[in-house]
C-alpha cells in the first residue's frame, strides 16, 4: 500500500466500545477505510477508465514520459479493483521526478535530421497555405517560461505541432535552449508528447536549469521548426503585504472545525460591525446526523440490514432489533415492540425448523415495527433467501459516537446547519465589485478552510492601519465562506478523515448498509448546471458510492443552492474563487468537456483568457513572495485543458451563467526541494507546523492568503477601471507586394471584434481567437486586399474610443486598416455598409 499522507493519524475510523445496555452490537459495522495511495497509469484511456469506476483523481495528478501519476483514496477493496483495472500501485518514494534527461521515444533517425536542419531554422517555418485566412504551420511554440524557487531554474515549454494527433509513425519533438542572449542553442531534449481523451493536446515538459536561455528551438521529428523567446514566470512580483512593518498576519494558530470557523467569523463580525456581517445562507445541509444502522447475521443470503427512522441522536440510537426463536412449529412471523426494543419472532415450519428468510424479516420490520424501523433490506445486492437466525439484541447506532483517533475534544452539534458567510466591505450597498471566496466543499480540504479564515483576520487587523488593506475593504464586497461542507468537514474531523463528500446518503439499498458509511455523499463541485454528467461531459460519476457521485439531479443538495443564491442575491459579486487542496493549481475554464471528441464547455473569449492569465500571474507571485512556493505554469489554465474534465464544477457554473470570472484553486503541494532535487508533493490535512519549507499547514495556509489578498487588490483595480482599451492591426494599414501575416495586438487584455466584410463591427461579430488553446492571438495570412474593421473590449467591460456597438451612429468610430496586396494602385477601400434601420 501507498503512504498514508494524513497528518500522521489514521484515517480508520475506530469502532470504539461504546456502551449499547446489554445488546450486542454487529461486528460487520468497521466501514470500509481508506488511505491516499499514490497511482501510476498508462495513459488517457486508463485514466477515463478509472475516472468512470469513480474514482476522484483530482489530486496530485501529473502527466509523466510514461503516463499519468495520481493520489486516489482508497479501500483496500478500491486498491485491488484499481490494480485489476491493470493500475500500478506506486510505493512510497517511487513515481517520475522531471529532471533534464532526456525522456526517451524520440526516433534516432529523427535526432540527426534535427542535427541536419538545426543549421538552416529560422524564426518560423514558411507559410504554404493560399488560403486567405488561415495559417499553416508544423511546429508552434506557446509557452516557454523561466522561473526560479529556492535556488533552482526551470524551463516550461510547451509547443505544438499540426501533426501531432498522427499515430504512425508518432512525431516527435526536440526542444533546445541557448544560455542567454547571444549563444548558441546546446542540448536537445525530447519533450512528451499529452494526450487527453485521446486527443493530441500538445508537447510539453519541464527542464530543470541553472542558467536563464533567451530564446528556445524546437524540432519535430519531420523536420518542423519554431524558435521563440523565453518568457518570465512569477519572476518580478512585487513584495508581499506580510513583508510590511507592522503589518498584522499570522493569526490563525491551527486546524479548525467548522464550530470554531462559524464562531470566529461570527465574533469578526461582531467586532467589527462597520466593515463586516454574518450572511446566514437560506437553504440548510443535512447535518451532521445520521440514522442509526446496523447490518445483523453476517454478509449472506441471511443478513438483514435495518436503518432507523429517526435519526440517531433523535432516538433511532436507542433502538434494539433482537430475532426470537421460539419453541414450538407452524408458528407464523411477527414483530413485537416494546418501547424502543423490536422483538422479530422467526416463523417455523411444521417440522419446528426456523423458516423466516431474510427479505420476509425485512419486509415485516419495515411494516410491524411501529414506524421505529424505516429502511430494511437483504445485505447489498443479495436477495435474502437464506434462514434468518436467532441473536441477542442488537443496538442501532448512527456511529457518529465513534471518534476517530485524532479528533478534537468536544462535542458536534446535530441537526442542519446554516452555512455563514462573512461579508466584509466598508460599502456593502451593491456598488462595489463582490468577490465570493468559497473554500472546503471538498470536507477533507483543512488547508483551505484556515487560509479563508487567515484572510479574513488580515483584513480586519489592518484596516486602520494599513492603507493598502484599507483600499481593499473600501473599495470590494468580500463573500468569505470558510467552510461550504461543514456536515462533511465534521465527519472529516470526528469520524473519517477521508471524507470528500456531504453526508446525504442518496444510495439505494444496495448500498445502504452501514459498511458503506464512509461511501456516501454527493460531490459539491460535480453537483452544478453548466457541463454536467447529466448533460455527457465527463467527470462526475451517477455512482452514489463514487468520489465524484454529481447526486440525483442539476442542484440537488443545498450547499450549491446557496452558491447559485448569493450569486443571484448579489448581482455585483463578479469574482470567484473556489479553494481546494491539495496539488498547486489554478484553474477558469474550461474545465468540463464531452469525452467523444473532446468537445469542451465554450472557452472564454481571448480578452477573458488573458485576463485570467494576468490575474493568475499577480496571484501566483503573491503566493511564492512568501517562500518561494511556484504553482508552475503547466498547472494554470482551464482545467480540462491541464488537468482532465470534472462535470458539474462550480467554477463553469458560474462563470458561464452569470459572467463571474471563476478560479478553482488547489493550494499546496507540489513544492520544489532542493535538498533531493526533487518536486514533493503535500496533503490534504499536513502537520500544521510541519516542515515551514516543504509540507506545512501553517506556511500553506500564509502564502495562499496573500494570493487571495492579491485577487482582492484585483477586484478593486477592475472596479476603478474606467479606462477604455486600444488595439492595432500589426502591420497597419499599408501596400504589401505579396501575402502578408496580420495579427492584432492589445493594449491590456481585451476582446476584440472585428469584420472583413466591410460591415460595422458588432458584439455579433467574428471574435478575434487564439491560434490554439493556450497560444496567443491567431495570425491571418492575407494574400487579397483585405479591410478590417474592429473594436475592442476590456475586462471591466470597458469599449474602445466609447464605440457603442448596439447603434450605427455617425461617429461610427471603430477601427478601420485596409491591408492591400499587389503593386497596381489600391482600390479605394469600400466604405462600410450602413446598418438598416
Ligand atoms: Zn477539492
Amino acid at each position: 500500500m501507498g503512504s498514508v499522507l494524513l497528518a500522521g493519524q489514521p484515517a480508520v475510523a475506530e469502532p470504539a466500545a461504546t456502551p449499547a445496555a446489554d445488546a450486542e452490537r454487529s461486528h460487520l459495522e468497521h466501514a470500509d477505510h481508506a488511505d491516499v495511495v499514490r497511482v501510476h497509469l498508462t495513459g488517457s484511456d486508463m485514466l477515463d477508465e478509472v475516472a468512470a469506476a469513480g474514482f476522484d483523481l483530482e489530486h496530485g495528478l501529473t502527466r509523466v514520459p510514461d503516463g499519468i501519476e495520481a493520489e486516489v483514496v482508497a479501500t483496500p477493496e478500491q486498491v485491488a479493483e484499481l490494480e485489476a483495472m491493470g493500475v500500478r500501485i506506486l510505493a512510497e518514494g517511487e513515481g517520475f521526478t522531471w529532471s533534464d534527461e532526456a525522456d526517451g521515444g524520440f526516433a534516432a533517425d529523427a535526432g540527426a535530421r534535427v542535427a541536419a536542419r538545426s543549421a538552416a531554422a529560422t524564426d518560423s517555418t514558411a507559410a504554404t497555405s493560399t488560403s486567405t485566412y488561415s495559417h499553416q504551420a508544423t511546429v508552434r511554440i506557446a509557452r516557454a517560461d523561466w522561473f526560479t524557487t529556492k535556488g533552482q531554474g526551470f524551463l516550461y515549454v510547451e509547443a505544438r505541432t499540426t501533426e501531432g494527433a498522427q499515430t504512425n509513425p508518432i512525431i516527435g519533438m526536440q526542444v533546445e535552449n541557448d544560455s542567454g542572449p547571444g549563444t548558441d542553442f546546446a542540448l536537445a531534449r525530447t519533450m512528451s508528447r499529452f494526450i487527453d481523451s485521446g486527443q493530441y493536446m500538445f508537447h510539453r515538459n519541464l527542464f530543470k536549469l541553472d542558467t536563464r536561455p533567451s530564446k528556445i528551438r524546437v524540432t519535430s521529428s519531420t523536420g518542423g521548426v519554431a524558435v521563440g523567446p523565453v518568457s518570465d514566470w512569477l519572476e518580478d512580483g512585487e513584495p508581499p503585504l506580510t513583508d510590511k512593518p507592522g503589518y498584522k498576519w499570522n493569526l490563525v494558530d491551527g486546524y479548525k472545525h467548522p464550530q470554531q470557523l462559524h464562531d470566529r467569523i461570527e465574533e469578526i463580525a461582531r467586532e467589527n460591525p462597520k466593515i463586516a456581517e454574518i450572511v446566514y445562507l437560506p437553504y440548510k445541509t443535512n447535518g451532521y446526523q445520521r440514522k442509526a444502522q446496523a447490518t445483523i447475521g453476517g454478509t449472506g443470503q441471511s443478513a438483514v440490514v435495518v436503518t432507523s427512522a429517526a435519526w440517531g441522536h433523535e432516538g433511532g440510537n436507542d433502538i434494539t432489533v433482537e430475532f426470537v426463536d421460539r419453541p414450538g412449529a407452524n408458528l407464523p412471523l411477527s414483530v413485537e415492540v416494546n418501547g424502543k426494543a423490536v422483538r422479530v419472532l422467526l416463523a417455523k415450519d411444521s417440522s419446528g425448523a426456523l423458516a423466516s428468510t431474510a427479505a420476509q424479516v425485512a419486509t415485516a420490520l419495515k411494516t410491524q415495527s411501529n414506524g421505529l424501523i424505516d429502511r430494511s433490506h437483504p445485505y447489498r445486492t443479495n436477495a435474502g433467501t437464506g434462514i434468518v437466525q436467532p441473536t441477542a439484541p442488537v443496538a442501532l447506532t448512527d456511529f457518529l459516537d465513534q471518534k476517530r483517533v485524532g479528533a478534537p475534544e468536544g462535542d458536534v452539534p446535530r441537526g442542519p446547519n446554516t452555512v455563514r458567510v462573512l461579508r466584509i466591505g466598508k460599502h456593502r450597498d451593491g456598488k462595489k465589485p463582490g468577490v465570493l471566496i468559497q473554500a472546503q466543499d471538498h470536507a477533507r480540504e483543512w488547508v483551505p478552510a484556515t487560509t479563508t479564515l487567515e484572510t479574513a483576520e488580515r483584513l480586519v487587523a489592518n484596516y486602520k492601519t494599513d492603507k493598502e488593506t484599507k483600499k481593499i475593504v473600501d473599495n470590494t464586497d468580500i463573500f468569505l465562506i470558510p467552510s461550504n461542507n461543514p456536515d462533511g468537514a465534521n465527519y472529516s474531523f470526528y469520524n473519517n478523515a477521508s471524507q470528500r463528500r456531504n453526508l446525504t446518503n442518496h444510495c439505494a439499498d444496495d448500498n445502504a448498509d452501514p459498511g458503506r458509511r464512509n461511501n456516501w455523499g454527493v460531490d459539491l463541485n460535480r453537483n452544478y448546471r453548466v457541463g454536467s454528467a447529466q448533460d455527457g461531459y465527463s467527470g462526475g460519476s451517477f455512482s452514489c458510492t463514487s468520489d465524484t457521485y454529481q447526486g440525483p439531479e442539476k442542484l440537488s443538495e443545498p450547499e450549491a443552492k446557496n452558491i447559485v443564491w448569493l450569486a443571484e442575491t448579489y448581482s455585483n459579486i463578479k469574482f470567484f474563487m473556489s479553494v481546494h487542496s491539495n496539488g498547486g493549481q489554478l484553474f477558469w475554464q474550461p474545465g468540463s468537456y464531452k469525452a467523444d471528441g473532446r468537445v469542451t464547455t465554450p472557452r472564454p473569449p481571448l480578452g477573458d483568457e488573458m485576463f485570467y492569465w494576468q490575474a493568475a500571474s499577480r496571484i501566483l507571485s503573491q503566493v511564492k513572495a512568501y517562500r518561494e512556493t511556484v504553482v508552475t505554469p503547466q498547472n494554470v489554465g482551464g482545467s480540462s485543458d491541464v488537468l482532465y474534465s470534472s462535470a458539474g464544477n462550480v467554477r463553469e457554473d458560474l462563470y458561464h451563467t452569470y459572467g463571474i470570472f471563476s478560479f478553482g484553486w488547489e493550494v499546496g503541494g507540489s513544492v520544489y526541494n532542493p535538498a533531493t532535487g526533487n518536486w514533493q508533493g503535500g496533503s490534504f490535512q499536513p502537520p500544521w507546523e510541519g516542515n515551514p519549507e516543504l509540507v506545512s499547514g501553517h506556511a500553506e495556509t500564509m502564502e495562499y492568503a496573500n494570493g487571495i489578498m492579491e485577487m482582492f487588490r484585483i477586484a478593486a483595480e477592475w472596479g476603478k477601471d474606467k479606462k477604455a482599451p486600444t488595439s492595432t492591426l500589426v502591420p497597419g494599414a499599408g501596400r504589401f507586394s505579396g501575402p502578408v501575416d496580420v495579427r492584432f495586438e492589445v493594449s491590456e487584455p481585451a476582446t476584440i471584434y472585428y469584420t472583413i466584410d466591410g460591415s460595422r463591427p458588432t458584439l455579433d461579430s467574428p471574435r478575434y481567437k487564439a491560434t490554439e488553446f493556450r497560444e496567443p492571438g491567431e495570425v491571418f495570412h492575407v494574400t487579397e486586399t483585405t479591410t478590417f474593421h474592429w473594436f475592442s473590449v476590456d475586462a471591466a467591460g470597458n469599449i474602445e474610443k466609447n464605440y457603442d456597438p448596439s447603434k450605427a451612429d455617425k461617429r461610427n468610430n471603430f477601427n478601420k486598416a485596409t491591408i492591400t496586396i499587389g503593386d497596381a494602385e489600391p482600390e479605394k477601400p469600400k466604405k462600410p455598409k450602413k446598418d438598416k434601420k
